[in-house]
């Protein structure tokens, strides 16, 4: 696999998903027989993942069976929840206590685990030391907003590898600089990000927005840059990207990314059950038989716009913005998202755009 590359699987079902995406990347060609493999999720705190807080449980099932099937049975889950919170609790709460016992992996509370001094820029920071020990690290984070990072993904679900009085000096740092060191300290060997129904606003849950993808690479930074796209966000709006570049972790450069659709014929329209602050933008649009992956960015994007008052010209009704493969074939007026909506008279194709491409086509509909 290229460093530079993308590489997503749309669907519903999140096992069989990681499943194709694994079997398509062959990790095991880089392993050695008998490795050690941790498995890291994100499980900031005990809630389930359709909450849009944390790692669906699925994922990593799909992970286990797929290198068990290889021979591989040194497995080991290991997180550390965030500050305040059980990781205990988030373990048997998200379903990875009955994920370790179904499959005999190894399950460990990186709150207990020992730490090491790791020097990064004249500066130390405290690592866990399991996830420094494994042979392959894969990092499983949720694609979700943040309300300081505005980004939480590849680089900050590494934060789970670090004991809380580190975590908490991480804040009092402000996160930017310390979560890109500790990018530079922490090797990730594979990157897959669980843009299932990643939240909307928050790291803890509560606005999910259906997405229906996995996407995976080696590069984490420029994972995170394709992932603030897909929130509606250039890579320099997310500060410890940038930083992150300049401690040779990796690139923020989306120009040079190969982007690899496993499965493309698997974006199918979705049935959307949107709640709160997700709900309340769906208002702005007109939706038949929209993809999750379409429906979702253009769910982001309108939130982006929300917050930076750039919405105005859409409160008169008149200008619903049309999306989804029930659009095929139609002719006329409207403000159309993606390739379905072409025959509209003002549209963005893309299949689908993301939220990035969205914003700037909306904002200058808008200024129209
Ligand atoms: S453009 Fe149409 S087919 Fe493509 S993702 Fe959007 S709704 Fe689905």
């Amino acid at each position: 696999m290229l460093n530079n590359q993308i590489t997503i699987v749309y669907g519903e079902n999140p096992r069989e998903m990681v499943e194709t995406l694994l079997a398509q990347l062959k990790p095991e060609t880089a392993l050695r027989p008998g490795a050690t493999i941790g498995l890291k999720p994100n499980l900031v705190l005990d809630k389930p993942a359709a909450s849009g807080a944390t790692t669906h449980p699925e994922i990593v099932e799909g992970v286990i069976r797929y290198f068990q099937a290889k021979g591989y049975s040194d497995l080991i889950i290991m997180e550390s929840s965030w500050v305040g919170a059980q990781t205990e609790a988030a373990f048997q709460v998200c379903g990875y206590r009955d994920l370790a016992k179904q499959y005999g992996v190894k399950l460990l509370d990186l709150k207990k685990d020992r730490t090491i001094k790791k020097k990064v820029e004249g500066e130390e920071i405290a690592v866990c030391t399991a996830p420094l020990e494994v042979d392959f690290l894969i990092n499983l984070p949720v694609l979700k907003a943040h309300c300081q990072t505005l980004l939480t993904c590849a680089l900050k679900n590494l934060k789970g590898c670090i004991p809380d009085h580190e975590k908490r000096r991480f804040h009092r740092l402000g996160l930017h600089r310390p979560i890109a060191q500790l990018a530079a300290v922490l090797p990730v060997d594979l990157t897959i990000v669980d843009a299932i129904c990643g939240d909307l606003t928050f790291e803890e849950g509560g606005n999910p927005v259906p997405m229906g993808q996995l996407l995976a690479g080696t590069d984490p930074v420029l994972l995170d840059s394709y992932a603030a796209s897909l929130l509606g966000l250039a890579a320099a709006e997310v500060p410890y990207l940038d930083l992150a570049v300049n401690l040779g972790v990796g690139s923020t450069c989306l120009a040079s990314a190969v982007v690899v659709e496993v499965n493309p014929e698997a974006k199918k329209a979705g049935r959307f059950r949107l709640t709160g602050r997700a709900k309340t933008l769906a208002r702005y649009a007109e939706e038949r038989d929209a993809c999750s992956a379409c429906y979702g960015s253009l769910i982001h994007a309108l939130h982006r716009m929300a917050e930076d008052g750039e919405l105005a010209g859409l409160k008169d009704g008149n200008k619903k913005i049309k999306i989804g493969q029930g659009f095929r074939g139609e002719q006329g007026g409207g403000i159309g998202i993606g390739t379905c909506t072409r025959g509209l008279n003002n549209t963005l194709t893309g299949c689908p755009p993301t939220a990035r491409e969205i914003r700037t086509f909306l904002q200058q509909v808008l200024a129209d």
